[in-house]
């Protein structure tokens, strides 16, 4: 095994211009962390699409549990994570490989696939990490703007998908728009993209999809050994606290990512508790009932109010105010309210976590007093 490169060797390059927009995600970030602070009245955090509810019960309880092993590398628990989440999606286990967090899986393509002449395609605007981290590797990035519905163009994409292309890279839903790509898109894209071109489909919101023409990625990598696909437990198991990702593909591409992989990524409480979620039936389809009434209860008062939303098929939404959204997320701050950041080619739009009702609730009627709805009409 190569030697693996961590995060940390990045840090002394975050002055480069590549990094600014990923600067700013952290700043947010640490910003909401210290508004967090005890004894401090905690803001409502509808910025960074995390999950109000936490964890599942019974992984909190193997938290409590892990104590124990606190002392040991958790080596054999690493194998034994990625032999359940291989049961889970019908694979080998040689097709799994864990991260800290899905930011690390972004990492570990950049680094496998991409590089000075090896360049990476994304969708404009996308979740930033892996154009990020492939303009800090010297790889070039190639931007391809949404549709006007605010939807991935993979015709467009698959065109810009040449031979010198190392990574293409489908957030599938999309993180800030929260639009799909259907299976039959997917499919065809994949079918148009070279083979020596790998295509990371980052599924992070995977779990809060209902509609049926939405398929995963899992399913064409049988077909398609080029195909990576990236989940992670932050979002719909509540654990973004905790850090784990991972990334299912060939064994041939997992491989590739592994040897970047920090040695002991993942914690002997996380996998802990990434396990037991996976073993509780009643988690998903009850954090998904939960956070998809509220994102429909939201869209339905945006729309009350004459307003405009895109379509989400998340655990976020974007909301047109109809001018520079700057103020407006500073405003919310004022109030003691942090929601998303700025996205440049979105400028009018805000995109807010869907939090408990009343979390919801309150940032509906903010947003009435910061930009009526007759201004935003
Ligand atoms: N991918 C997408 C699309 C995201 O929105 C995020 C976080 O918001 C991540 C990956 C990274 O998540 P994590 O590193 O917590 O798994």
């Amino acid at each position: 095994m190569s030697t693996p490169i961590s995060r940390r060797a990045f840090t002394g390059t975050l002055g480069f211009a590549a990094g600014a927009a990923w600067l700013d995600v952290s700043l947010a970030r640490a910003a909401a962390a210290s508004d967090r602070a005890p004894g401090k009245p905690g803001p409502i955090l509808l910025n960074s699409n995390e999950n109000p509810y936490g964890p599942s019960p019974k992984a909190l309880a193997a938290l409590v549990a892990a104590n124990p092993v606190a002392n040991r590398y958790p080596d054999g628990a690493e194998d034994g994570m990625r032999a359940a989440i291989a049961k889970h999606h019908g694979v080998a286990e040689e097709q799994v490989v864990l991260g800290c967090g899905s930011s690390e899986i972004l990492q570990m393509a950049d680094l496998a696939f991409t590089g000075p002449g090896r360049k990476a395609v994304a969708a404009e605007p996308t979740f930033e990490a892996v154009l990020h981290y492939a303009k800090v590797l010297r790889a070039e990035p190639v931007t391809v703007a949404l549709t006007p519905d605010h939807r991935h163009d993979v015709g467009k994409m698959a065109d810009a998908c040449k031979t010198d292309v190392g990574l293409a890279y489908v957030c599938n839903p999309n993180n800030p728009t929260g639009t799909i790509v259907s299976g039959d898109e997917l499919r065809r894209f994949v079918s148009s993209v070279p083979p020596a071109t790998t295509i990371l489909v980052d599924e992070a919101y995977f779990h809060f999809v209902e509609d049926p023409s939405y398929r995963s990625a899992l399913d064409l990598i049988a077909k398609h050994p080029n195909v990576v696909v990236a989940r992670t437990f932050s979002k719909i198991y509540g654990m973004a606290g905790l850090r784990l990702g991972y990334a299912v593909g060939s064994k041939e591409r997992i491989d590739e990512m592994a040897k970047y992989a920090t040695f002991s990524n993942a914690n002997a409480a996380v996998l802990a508790a990434a396990l037991a979620s996976l073993n509780d039936p009643d988690l998903v389809p009850r954090q998904r009932t939960l956070l998809n009434d509220s994102r429909r209860w939201l869209v339905a008062e945006m729309t009350r109010q004459g307003r405009k939303t895109i379509p989400s098929h998340t655990n976020f939404v974007m909301i047109d105010v109809g001018g520079d959204v700057k103020p407006v997320i500073q405003a919310f701050r004022d109030r003691n309210i942090l929601v998303g950041r700025k996205f440049p080619s979105l400028s009018t739009w805000l995109r807010v976590t869907i939090g408990k009702p009343d979390e919801v609730k309150s940032f509906a009627a903010a947003l009435q007093e910061i930009v009526p709805a007759k201004a935003a009409a």
